[in-house]
């Protein structure tokens, strides 16, 4: 669901990471929700629109601090899929005639009940890069973590951090 909701141009200076059903295609196989090989989710230009309101639906769900509203909203994207049965793994148990974008969102609604119900509200926050403006949710243990994308906004924070330091010293 981070995934989904950090993919929005917003996030990367105006670049579409879902631009076309091709790259839903691959962003549902990368999640493990674009069916069997034999028989792969059928996902086409229709879908996208959906899927990126889906997106901006979800971002201040995922950034926000209003647990209820969360909860409130959360309830109402599993909704779409009142009756379908969610055994192990998502792909098998989701009719193909069901939307990408109800699919995805019924997944994120129970991910985001299932974190505030056992993490809590504060596992939800914006990034803390001062360059980035991507949200994550802390499913870490220790529940600590800080970077959507820890490998490069923590990486370009301290480069940042870095080099104003040396400007304050006056050898940048
Ligand atoms: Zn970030």
């Amino acid at each position: 669901m981070t995934d989904l909701v950090n993919s929005a141009p917003e996030v990367w200076r105006g670049v579409e990471h879902l631009p076309d059903a091709e790259a839903l295609r691959a962003f549902l196989a990368e999640h493990g929700l674009a069916g069997s090989t034999s028989a792969p989710r059928p996902v086409g230009d229709a879908d996208l629109a959906p899927v990126h309101a889906l997106r901006t639906r979800l971002r201040p769900l995922v950034e926000g601090s209003d647990p209820e509203h969360r909860i409130a909203e959360a309830g109402a994207l599993t909704a779409a899929l009142a009756g379908i049965t969610l055994a192990d793994g998502w792909a098998g148990t989701v009719p193909d005639d069901v939307p990408v974008a109800d699919l995805l969102g019924v997944v994120a609604g129970v991910g985001l009940l299932a974190v505030q119900l056992h993490l809590g509200p504060e596992r939800f926050r914006p990034c803390s890069s001062d360059t980035c403006e991507g949200v994550f949710i802390d499913t870490s243990r220790p529940g600590r973590r800080r970077y959507c994308m820890p490998g490069q906004c923590g990486n370009r924070a301290n480069v940042a951090a870095h080099r104003a330091r040396r400007r304050a010293a006056g050898t940048g």
